[in-house]
């Protein structure tokens, strides 16, 4: 787990953390470069309660770009 990810879950109540988790695992990170995508949970980041796309730049691990992360929630499992 990222450093991040453990500061939240320290003060956060343990019944949310599942709930938090399953959140931050389905908005996902695409590289317009390359079309590598991950979760925002294995990019160490926690997004919770959030809506509306938006940006995120950061260094792509598969093509090593600096790039803008195109931010999406994928839908719910079926
Ligand atoms: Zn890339």
């Amino acid at each position: 787990m990222h450093t991040l990810q453990k500061i939240v879950f320290a003060i956060m109540p343990s019944s949310w953390r599942v709930g938090i988790q399953a959140e931050s695992e389905r908005w996902m990170l695409k590289c317009p470069n390359c079309g590598f995508e991950r979760s925002y949970w294995d990019a160490g980041g926690i997004r919770w309660r959030a809506a509306g796309n938006k940006t995120v730049f950061g260094k792509c691990p598969n093509c090593g770009q600096n790039v803008g992360f195109a931010v999406y929630k994928k839908n719910s499992p079926a």
